[in-house]
């Protein structure tokens, strides 16, 4: 697609290639408008593991073209499992999902990270984008009429606006003095990509047991991944040898797939890594002037209602349509910005945070299905 009127900028530089980034960068490079993406790996990481995607990111996919792809190189699935620890692994209740993307597309969606990063890598080439990997952002200097973006120290060029999708740790936030950041919620997940269990067509998760979650989530014919959700401690020194057998002694609760998950463990056919939740949200305007922030660099949560993607690619959505609707980058923009996208973002950050601390409290009177229905409802809206 072309450029075909005034448009509030006509350059723009993009920090960091996750969802965020890539999502502003397709979206901004079809309408016309010349977007440098600068990453500061050295490139596409070739190593991850499965992410779980709500339908409002599906949703957001088709406007950017590649739905299709991902809908080939994922497992769709509507509704949740929920099973109980001990012999069997008895299914105790089977929920529907809300279709938070609409009618049309799947509530859910499984898939390899790498894969999903390849193909939206791919399709901003295509319409135009530029991607620079081994390009650290380092430092910007903006006035009235730009903004230079540094990389490495070195002056890069001149953009009319530059774009921090450079995740939890954002140097653009940084840079721009906003000092509210990610911080620890207490909980420590452990995640192993595997072989796909049989019978396993959905997320599965086991509430009970020695760990606060536990569960797996296809992402492929053959594959799918598994998490045990703990009490946060320092895992840092641990050899993959060391991590995998911590899976499998945790596990041991766990019946049904979770014998075939062991198995994939015990060969070691599986990556085992180990991450912190954390949450923040900034809730001061993401943007000073031709600057702003978007995605996690913005908003992080425990993905215990897996939000975190569709929100960085809301953000980039809206921003984009924003930018290329409006002749002028002037603080109306901004102002529409911010009120469609905090509190949309909170409520989620809110409600991740919520589910994760009743786990931690052991509170039993919460009642956490109607937390995620509400703010699934509230998904289902346009962002
Ligand atoms: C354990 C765990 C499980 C999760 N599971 C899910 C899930 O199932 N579903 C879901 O929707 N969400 C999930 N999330 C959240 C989701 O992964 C994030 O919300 C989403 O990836 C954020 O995308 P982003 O583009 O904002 O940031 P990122 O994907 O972090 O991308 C930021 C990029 O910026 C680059 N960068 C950093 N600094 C610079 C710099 N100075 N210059 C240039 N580049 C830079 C980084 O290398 C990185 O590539 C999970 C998060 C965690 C921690």
């Amino acid at each position: 697609m072309t450029r075909t009127k005034a448009q509030a900028v006509q350059k723009v530089a993009i920090a960091g290639s996750g969802v965020a980034s890539l999502g502003a960068a397709i979206s901004l490079a079809e309408a016309g408008i010349e977007v440098d993406v600068f990453e500061k790996k050295h490139e596409l990481t070739a190593l991850g593991s499965g992410i779980t995607l709500q339908g409002n990111s599906l949703r957001a996919f088709d406007q950017l073209g590649v739905w299709s792809r991902v809908r080939e190189k994922g497992f769709a699935f509507d509704g949740l499992n929920l099973r109980a620890p001990g012999p069997g692994a008895p299914i105790i209740a089977e929920l529907p999902d809300v279709k938070t993307g609409g009618p049309d597309y799947p509530s859910c969606l499984g898939m390899y990270r790498p894969d999903l990063a390849t193909i939206l890598i791919e399709r901003a080439v295509e319409v135009g984008a530029r991607i620079h990997f081994d390009a650290e952002l380092t430092a910007f200097e903006q006035d009235d009429a730009g903004v230079d973006v540094y990389i490495h120290g070195e002056l890069r060029g001149r953009y009319d606006l530059l774009i921090g999708a450079d995740g939890l740790h954002s140097k653009v936030r940084e840079l721009l003095g906003i000092n509210t950041g990610p911080q620890p919620t207490g909980m420590g997940i452990w995640r192993a990509f595997v072989e796909r269990a049989q019978g396993v067509e959905r997320s599965e998760l086991y509430y009970g047991g020695p760990v606060y979650i536990a569960g797996y989530t296809p992402t492929g014919e053959n594959s799918m991944y598994a998490i045990l959700v703990e009490q946060a401690q320092d895992r840092s020194e641990l050899s993959e040898a060391e991590a995998t057998e911590i899976m499998i002694n945790q596990s041991a609760a766990y019946d049904g797939p979770w014998n075939s998950i062991r198995t994939s463990l015990a060969a070691g056919n599986a990556r085992v890594n180990y991450t912190h939740f954390t949450s923040h949200i900034v809730e001061e305007p993401w943007n000073r002037d031709r600057v702003v922030i978007i995605g996690d660099a913005a908003h992080s949560c425990p993905p215990t209602i897996a939000q975190g993607a569709a929100q960085a690619l809301e953000d980039a959505l809206v921003l984009s349509e924003l930018l290329t609707h409006r002749s002028v980058l002037d603080q109306q923009l901004w102002d529409d910005f911010h009120a469609r996208r905090l509190p949309r973002a909170r409520a989620v950050v809110e409600a991740s945070v919520q589910l994760g601390q009743w786990q931690i409290d052991g509170n039993t009177e919460a009642d956490p299905g109607a937390l995620i229905n509400g703010v699934a409802q509230k998904m289902a809206e346009p962002a």
